[in-house]
């Protein structure tokens, strides 16, 4: 009988993009708590310093300032550390509205920012990625943050956001496809509603914040928002080699909004 691989992270080096707060910043506690030696970056220094702070583990984290809009700054990162055994691309933005609200520089800055991100950490860390995969035999594991919204069903004012979340999935389709034998598996990520930062602004910045947050919660069909724990165990799972069969896919944890 093959012995049970629980989700632990012992032994590997991940890298977390947008690492600073919400879905980033949890999953990075996680994987430390799970064993990784964790690299968390973001463009906020102070939300990474407080990440530090709270870490159960610091001499296993590092924080680091990363632009994933700078390619320079994400080839100079990968140059700088030692391969990765798991990438797990968080950054992204939500633009709200419809096709005719959003403009050619909202379009570009969500695709910008929630795909060609991806484009450049993908190319400067999977070199070194699969080099160690076919060096030691083990695994390398890229994740890719899409979402619920639109990438699997539709929803409202999320033209721009879903456009790019929808992508995010051909993308990770196709990078597993292309390295399925060289020890590389990639997925994508599709959260419900969680409460992070950017959705207490989303809920802030609407015309009646106590009805937006009424919204939110009610298409959830469990009648509360996800928090980041939620979300975070599953991160560490697909990063995970208990996870080692999983591969090319769009993985839900969305409360059952998509039953
Ligand atoms: P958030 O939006 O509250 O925080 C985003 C983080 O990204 C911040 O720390 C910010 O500093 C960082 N960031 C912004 N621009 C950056 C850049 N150019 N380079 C590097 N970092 C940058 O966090 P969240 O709500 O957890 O969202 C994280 C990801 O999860 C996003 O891709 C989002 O689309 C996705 N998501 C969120 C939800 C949700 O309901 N919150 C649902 C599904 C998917």
């Amino acid at each position: 009988m093959t012995p049970s691989i629980p989700a632990n992270l012992e032994g590997k080096t991940i890298l977390i993009t947008a690492a600073g707060q919400g879905i980033g910043r949890a999953s990075a506690l996680a994987c430390l708590a799970a064993g990784a030696d964790v690299i968390a970056s973001d463009i906020q220094a102070d939300a990474l310093a407080s990440l530090m702070a709270e870490a159960s583990h610091p001499a296993r984290l590092r924080t680091t300032i990363l632009d994933v809009l700078d390619t320079s700054a994400v080839q100079a990162l990968a140059a700088e550390l030692a391969p990765l055994h798991g990438l797990f691309n968080c950054a992204g933005v939500v633009h709200h509205g419809s096709v005719l609200d959003c403009d050619e520089a909202a379009w570009d800055l969500s695709m910008d920012l929630n795909v060609k991100s991806m484009l450049r950490t993908l190319r400067a860390f999977l070199p070194g990625m699969l080099a160690q995969a076919q060096r030691t035999g083990g695994g390398a594991a890229v994740l890719n943050m899409a979402s619920m919204a639109s990438s699997v069903k539709g929803f409202p004012n999320r033209f721009a956001y879903g456009t790019t979340k929808a992508a995010v999935i051909g993308l990770s389709k196709a990078v597993a496809a292309d390295y399925v034998k060289q020890g590389l598996r990639c997925n994508a990520l599709c959260p419900g509603t969680v409460d992070t930062p950017s959705l207490r602004g989303r809920i802030a910045a609407a015309a009646d914040p106590e009805q937006a947050e009424k919204d939110f919660i009610a298409r959830q069909p469990m009648g509360r928002l996800a928090t980041v724990e939620d979300i975070a165990p599953l991160v560490v799972f697909l990063l995970s080699d208990a996870s080692r069969f999983i591969t090319g896919q769009a993985i839900s944890v969305d409360g059952g909004v998509t039953i």
